[in-house]
């Protein structure tokens, strides 16, 4: 019988650990995650407020900063004054911004030390090193790494197709899953032969965002797929995964319910995570 990899323990785990170091505070010093948030992107607000959801239930404290619009420098000169700002545990730019905004240059100002998207090429580098650097590593490939290890799924010497080559999924989670000695495929829009690339998976990992991309003729029936893909339709929120496998392969996690989740609770450890290290440095 599939098995459904529910992200719901996996997020009890995290806030369990969080709450208890929040409770450790006493109520002093406790960690603060500040947010920008650029314009009326409608996804954005709302993983903005999920992130603020998060922070509140658990006793972070946060700030929300949020602009119609601003000028590139501007933007670079406010990051500056949180990264100054020792109140400031974290700090989160959502994506995407506007068109007047290059990107890679915000997420160069922002503290390494507070860059709890993990996206900074500081902090990419180090998780290059090894698995003992991925403190501040992006949250979603923590997310999945999490998972499969939550489940007990070995991930050593298991031939691994993630499927997107983003900065933010799928190149992090390719380092992550080699960092632990996955045989480690990467498939993108330019990819040949798709198929080819998932059919002796033992476990695929999907990051792109196409209704119905990975369907049963495409995997072994002994394959755990992860389904990281997010997509409005009509009637609500799926994945990647065409439905004619939830009752074809080993396991496979759910789109909502899955990684999302995990993704957020994410955020907010590596919040404390970079709490840890300001009071300690
Ligand atoms: P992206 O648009 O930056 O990257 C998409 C990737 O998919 C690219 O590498 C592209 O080459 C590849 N791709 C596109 N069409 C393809 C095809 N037909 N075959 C193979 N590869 C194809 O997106 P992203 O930011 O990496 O996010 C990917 C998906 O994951 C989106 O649906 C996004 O909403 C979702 N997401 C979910 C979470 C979460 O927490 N659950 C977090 C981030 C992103």
């Amino acid at each position: 019988m599939t098995k459904v990899l529910s992200g719901k323990p996996v997020v009890e785990k995290i806030y369990n650990e969080v709450d208890n170091y929040i409770k450790s505070l006493n109520g002093k010093n406790l960690p603060k995650l500040d947010i920008i948030l650029v314009g009326e992107n409608p996804a954005s607000l709302s993983y903005v407020t999920h992130k603020i959801k998060a922070c509140e239930k658990h006793g972070l404290l946060y700030e929300l900063h949020k602009f119609d619009n601003i000028e590139h420098q501007q933007l670079l000169d406010f990051i500056q004054t949180l990264n100054e700002d020792n109140s400031v545990s974290g700090i989160l730019v959502q994506l995407p911004l506007p068109k007047n905004i290059y990107v890679p240059d915000v997420i160069k100002v922002i503290s390494k030390r507070k860059d709890v998207d993990g996206f900074h090429a500081y902090n990419l580098g180090k998780m290059l090193t090894s698995n003992d650097f991925e403190d501040l590593a992006p949250c979603t490939p923590k997310a999945v790494i999490s998972l499969l290890e939550y489940y007990n799924i070995p991930i050593k010497g298991q031939n691994i197709t993630v499927i997107g080559h983003s900065n933010i999924v799928g190149k992090p989670l390719a380092v992550m899953l080699m960092n632990r000695n996955a045989t480690v495929t990467v498939c993108h829009i330019d990819t040949k032969n798709l198929k080819e690339n998932l059919i002796n998976a033992d476990i695929v990992v999907s990051a792109v965002g196409k209704v119905n991309l990975i369907d049963k003729s495409m995997v072994k029936p002994d394959s755990i797929l992860i389904d990281v893909g997010f997509n409005k339709i009509e009637g609500g929120i799926v994945g990647d995964l065409n439905p004619d496998l939830f009752n074809y392969v080993k396991a496979y996690s759910p789109v909502p319910g899955g990684v999302g989740p995990i993704t957020v609770a994410k955020v907010v450890e590596n919040t404390v995570v970079a709490h840890k290290w300001i009071n300690k440095n």
